[in-house]
């Protein structure tokens, strides 16, 4: 018989109840007896889930109150110095509140302790905390929460398969703190540790342990390669069955490496990389397991079982009771109950799947492919085949009129008018800004009141006039605020968007939106992204209305502010039944419209956000350039539709930069405006080597700090970046949006910098 399994359930709870319970432990509302019972209903409730739909195993190792990679350093006795836990570790048993400090920053002592760094786990919108490695790092078993879950589990009566993350991928994502430390280097000390959790867990009785990899379907240079032979060599003479998982692509020139190890069972992701499920078969030993993920763990499509049973015969036939099945990845990634969205049409509604349907799904599959279907499996599949013709016939997703406009742009569609160089003297004549102009990013602080007119007006009980009456205000406040502190380009402020992706998907048709549709992005915070059902088109203006009177109220030339293509792709589940590239265009023509529209309106500068655009880099450098190449152009078409004088600008927040440097030159833009200010100007060095040929803005101070930065300091940071780039292309602004700030600290921040920016000018004379 094929076995069923899932590598991760979603922790949060269909309610959030892990976010609420958290963060109400954080305040001191709730106790740790609590807290740990919230901890132990979710994980019975999951595990029950699992069963009751079918699975043959139930995983446990994937929860954690804040993040899995943290709670394997800590399991691990990977907990940096600061935080002042080494009798914890040396007593094996290093304290909840312990991790939590790694996470949010404070030594025992309640001071201040720098928080780990936290950063996307591979190309997933989920962030994990970064393990710090020194030359002198030694690990010890220092937590026994695992085997109190397996106990746990094992109690409630189920069959359990633990799963963990495997020595090399934490040793990938880790981070080396000491310089010329060789990650690798630590392996030898790191596999003792991992040998200890794989013999207590034996102990235990659990006969499957899924190590997790996905650090295999990345390039690994060769000692990499080398250090997973070596690796594995050592763990697969430990008493537990290993199931090595890899997932989120395909294992490339690491397939040799990957179906060799010496492990019991091998997961390979059919989804994302479907054609070397054929190489796989051809080369996996006959006495390893194949588990096969086939069903879309980073989406929230329903699957075509009909399908998936035909592509999988063959695989069945070859493997027979060797075959299992299961997502591609963890559930992790989708949300967590469908059956709540109970205002979704029910005819979109049956083209989903959440991470309940997906164990339905599993379950079924693998008894179709087993011959022992039962009616509910075959009604699971006919509704399935029903759903996905409704799909692909329905005009609600297939627009023509979308796809005859598309088809109809050209190269010059993505060429401004003229060169930067005509443009930049025709913007000097339109908009008459000083040297070292100033401005900022977008956003202004997100004020309760602000929020509170917006729950307001969604559930009904503000009028839109009343509503709108209330933002106008808020922009009038904004743009009083900007003349009175001297900034040479004011934004409006962003009051009517809660969310930068949002605010436009909720206007542009083949958005759809669900209600409780939460994913973990890191720790106890959630997102909740929209789907992108169908062809994209804008129906009318998005944003003129408030950009149009915010100009208004001043001389000064105001800056629109629209989500970049990329961005509005990347924050999306985005439809599978095209390529993502042609999803991304069509936001880019919608955008189009929008961006001349309000040049239209007498809007001079237009800021299109793309913060997203480097996460979205594929995970194999060789397909960098392609994803590269449309992203760029997608940016190109909807900035492209304006005159010379008028002003495109872009952001983006974070600091690595080198690698695309040159893609983010192609976009063309008139100015950017990037972080900077936490890496000291850095990432400037950037421009050391490449002479990007636009204005830049780069960040002068940090936004995430409460603090006011200091006029000298600003001063010297752009007086380094003066040196990199000619000053007649130089911006002055903080490096992100100014939401999450209060305006006390906005406004004396805001009033430093602009000095900052007299005191560069004055210089320059
Ligand atoms: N314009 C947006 C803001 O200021 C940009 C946000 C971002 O970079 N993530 O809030
Ligand atoms: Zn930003």
């Amino acid at each position: 018989m094929t076995k069923a399994h899932i590598a991760g359930y979603p922790r949060i709870g269909a309610d959030r109840e892990l976010k609420r319970a958290v963060e109400a432990y954080w305040r001191g509302e709730l106790d740790r007896e609590a807290l740990e019972a919230t901890g132990r209903e979710l994980r019975a409730r999951h595990w029950a889930d699992q069963c009751q739909a079918g699975l043959d195993l139930v995983t446990v190792g994937d929860f954690a109150f804040y993040d899995q990679v943290l709670d394997l350093s800590v399991t691990l006795g990977a907990v940096p110095a600061r935080f002042d836990a080494g009798d914890e570790v040396a007593r094996g048993e290093v304290d909840l509140d312990t991790a939590f400090r790694m996470a949010r920053g404070r030594a025992p002592s309640g001071e201040p302790a720098a928080a780990c760094e936290m950063t996307k786990y591979f190309d997933t919108n989920y962030h994990y905390l970064v393990p710090e490695l020194h030359a002198d790092q030694t690990f010890h078993l220092a937590s026994s929460r695992l085997f109190d879950q397996v106990e746990e589990a094992r109690a409630q009566g189920h069959a359990v398969k633990v799963t963990l993350l495997g020595p090399l991928t934490w040793l990938w994502l880790g981070k080396a703190r000491d310089a010329g430390l060789d990650r690798l280097s630590l392996l030898d000390a790191l596999l003792p540790v991992y040998g200890e959790i794989l013999a207590r867990l034996a102990e235990q009785g659990v006969e499957w342990v899924q190590l997790d990899e996905p650090a295999l379907v990345q390039d690994l240079p060769h000692d990499w390669q080398q250090a997973y032979e070596a690796a594995y060599s050592v763990l697969g003479r430990s008493p537990v069955k290993l199931l090595l998982a890899s997932y989120f692509g395909g294992l490339g020139d690491n397939l040799g490496l990957a179906v060799g190890l010496p492990v019991d069972g091998l997961h390979i992701d059919a989804v994302r990389a479907p054609e070397q499920l054929e190489a796989v078969l051809d080369r996996l030993p006959a006495y390893k397991v194949l588990s096969v993920g086939a069903i879309d763990g980073r989406n929230v499509w329903r699957a075509d079982l009909a399908l998936l049973r035909e592509g999988l015969a063959a695989a069945r036939m070859r493997l027979g009771k060797r075959l299992w099945i299961a997502p591609s990845c963890s559930l992790l990634h989708v949300p967590v109950d469908l059956e709540r969205e109970t205002e979704l049409e029910p005819a979109l509604k049956g083209w989903l799947a959440f991470a309940p349907q997906k164990l339905d799904e599993t379950v079924s599959l693998t008894r179709l492919l087993d011959g022992r279907a039962t009616p509910e499996d075959r009604e699971r599949l006919e509704a399935a085949t029903l759903a996905l013709q409704a799909r692909r016939e329905s005009t609600r997703i297939h627009r023509p009129e979308v796809a005859s406009r598309l088809a109809g742009v050209g190269p010059a569609d993505h060429e401004r008018r003229s060169a930067y160089p005509v443009r930049a003297a025709a913007q000097r004549r339109a908009l008459k800004l000083p040297p070292f102009p100033t401005t900022t990013i977008g956003s202004f602080p997100q004020t309760a009141e602000i929020r509170s007119a917006r729950r307001a007006f969604k559930a009904g009980e503000l009028s839109r006039e009343a509503y709108e009456a209330r933002m106008r205000e808020e922009i009038a406040h904004a743009v009083a605020r900007q003349e009175a502190l001297g900034l040479d380009m004011p934004v409006h402020g962003e009051p009517e968007r809660n969310d930068m992706v949002e605010y436009f998907g909720e206007q542009l048709e083949g958005y759809v939106f669900t209600r409780y549709g939460w994913v973990q992005s890191y720790g106890s915070r959630c997102v909740k992204p929209p789907v992108i059902v169908g062809d994209v088109s804008r129906p009318g203006p998005m944003t003129v209305a408030w950009s149009e009177y915010a100009q208004s109220l001043t001389d000064k030339p105001m800056k629109g502010m629209l989500t970049g293509p990329v961005t509005m792709l990347q924050w999306s589940f985005v439809r599978d039944d095209q390529p993502r590239e042609t999803t991304c265009r069509q936001i880019a023509l919608a955008l189009r419209d929008e961006v001349c529209d309000l040049e239209a309106a007498g809007i001079r500068a237009i800021q299109i956000d793309e913060p997203a655009l480097r996460e979205g880099l594929p995970l194999r450098a060789s397909e960098w350039q392609a994803y590269l190449d449309w992203a760029v152009d997608c940016f190109r078409l909807a900035s492209s539709g304006v005159g010379d004088a008028t002003q495109i600008h872009t952001h983006m927040c974070y600091s690595e930069f080198n690698d695309i440097i040159a893609a983010i030159a192609a976009l063309d833009a008139d100015v950017i405006t990037i972080e900077t200010s936490r890496s000291n100007m850095e990432l400037l060095d950037a421009f050391q080597d490449f002479a990007y040929p636009n204005e830049i803005g780069p960040g002068v101070y940090d936004i995430h700090s409460p603090n006011v930065p200091e006029v000298d300091w600003m001063v010297a940071l752009m007086e380094k970046a003066a040196e990199r780039i000619p000053v007649e292309r130089l911006w002055v602004n903080p490096d992100c949006g100014l939401k999450t700030r209060r305006w006390e600290e906005v406004e004396p921040a805001l009033a430093n910098m602009v000095e900052a920016a007299r005191r560069l000018r004055s210089r320059l004379a």
